[in-house]
């Protein structure tokens, strides 16, 4: 029996987790749900899962649901902030971690959870792209397992050698990989006409053709910054350098991603844009499980097809690219910046066009610095805060 704590259970992917925890009472318990205000969902869900303790953002969000649960019948210990997500994310009862908090808020649990040694299964790519080196120094020497979540790096582990699994000495091409394929669906504004990009409208931005998922992931993928932070992403999860991590555009999102060997081989993982497919797949690991997803039907999709990105059309992606050649605190600062872009964006504060332009400032104005400790990139994060919101 597994226990688990679900950081950010009210998400998309919290939501997806528990629904495949549900699938299989016997190999799976939770332990700790977490969300930010959505007081209402959480206490529906620890109705249904029962957990241990459930945490809440603030003493007023933990008052409410505290009252709800006991109204319910329920003994579920509740508590509030960083320091109780941190807590739960590393508590000797918990076994495995889903890291799916969204944005910077979910690097100190994350972060704490790989400390702690726990199994790590990582969604929230934003701590990984802050603290690379900080969190794969931590999971090495705690002896934690970090399975990644995302779509694109869950095909990619499936497609790496078994050797090369784990935090390995040895590098990329000793184990004959040539490349990285990193596979994106290019959005919801892949043939939109560029001249009409600054008049796109949130709703747009967050109708994305191929998945469902929370609102700050969806913009990204509409101006193609969550595929500049999946490139880092696979840098940091595999070891691999930028200049062997090509982005492919693939629009039906049936191939998640590739790996190129030296003797021509190319291994893909293929399946529908469901995440509990490599949700179960994480969890599992090395088994497999049942998810729910239904398995593709290669005949009805018929075609596949693949093209280079438009970087004049995503400038984010070049944006990415260049704060992993710059290293150091270059990607938590356009992280930061990307975070209060983003939002200013769904706040209808600013227009779409200028989310990459902004970032760009902020790059400028401030250049990267060295990542010593988890304090500096806290403090190199809120700098590139300031900056981006005194230019809006
Ligand atoms: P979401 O917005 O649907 O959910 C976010 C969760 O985090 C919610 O439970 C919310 O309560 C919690 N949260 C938000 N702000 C918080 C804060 N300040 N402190 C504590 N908790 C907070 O997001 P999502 O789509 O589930 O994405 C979660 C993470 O997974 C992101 O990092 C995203 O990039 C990554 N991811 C998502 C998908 C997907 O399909 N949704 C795919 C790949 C990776
Ligand atoms: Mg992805």
């Amino acid at each position: 029996m597994q226990h688990v704590t679900i950081l950010g259970s009210t998400g998309s992917i919290g939501v997806s987790t528990l629904d495949v925890i549900a699938r299989h009472p016997d190999r799976y318990r939770v332990y700790a749900l977490t969300a930010q205000n959505r007081v209402e969902e959480l206490a529906a869900q620890c109705e249904q899962f029962r957990p241990s303790i459930a945490v809440v953002g603030s003493a007023e969000a933990a008052q409410k649901l505290e009252s709800m649960l006991r109204q319910q019948g329920l003994q579920t210990d509740v508590a509030y902030g960083t320091a109780a997500l941190c807590q739960v994310a590393s508590a000797p009862e918990c076994d495995c971690v889903m890291a799916a908090i969204v944005g910077a808020a979910g690097l100190a649990p994350t972060l704490a959870a790989a400390r702690a040694g726990k199994k790590v299964l990582l969604a929230n790519k934003e701590a990984l792209v802050m603290s690379g080196p900080l969190l794969m120094e931590a999971v090495a020497a705690s002896g934690a397992t970090l399975m990644p979540i995302d779509s694109e790096h869950n095909a990619i582990f499936q497609c790496m050698p078994a050797a090369y699994h784990g935090q390995d000495q040895r590098s990329p091409s000793q184990h004959g990989i040539e490349k990285i394929l990193l596979t994106a669906s290019g959005g919801p504004f892949l043939h939109r006409d560029i001249n009409t990009l600054d008049q796109v409208t949130c709703a747009e931005a967050i109708a994305h053709p191929k998945w469902v998922m929370g609102r700050k992931i969806s913009v990204d993928s509409a101006t193609m910054m969550n595929k500049g932070l999946e490139v880092i992403e696979a840098h940091w999860l595999f070891g691999v350098p930028a200049s062997q991590i090509e982005v492919v555009i693939h629009p039906q999102s049936v191939v998640h991603s590739m790996v190129s060997y030296v003797d021509g081989s190319v291994l893909a993982q293929l399946g529908n844009p469901d995440m509990r497919t490599p949700i179960a797949h994480a969890m599992a690991y090395p088994e497999r499980i049942d998810s729910g997803v239904a398995p593709i039907d290669l005949i009805k999709i018929a075609q596949l097809t693949f093209q280079h990105p438009d970087l004049v059309r995503f400038p984010c992606l070049k944006l990415a690219y260049d704060a992993l050649q710059a290293g150091g605190s270059a990607p938590a600062i356009m992280n930061a910046a990307n975070e209060i872009a983003v939002q200013a964006f769904l706040d209808g504060r600013i227009g779409f066009r200028v989310i990459d332009q902004l970032i760009a400032r902020v790059m400028a104005a401030l250049p990267s610095g060295p990542v010593m400790d988890i304090e500096s990139v806290f403090e190199q994060d809120q700098r590139a805060r300031d900056i981006a919101n005194s230019f809006i």
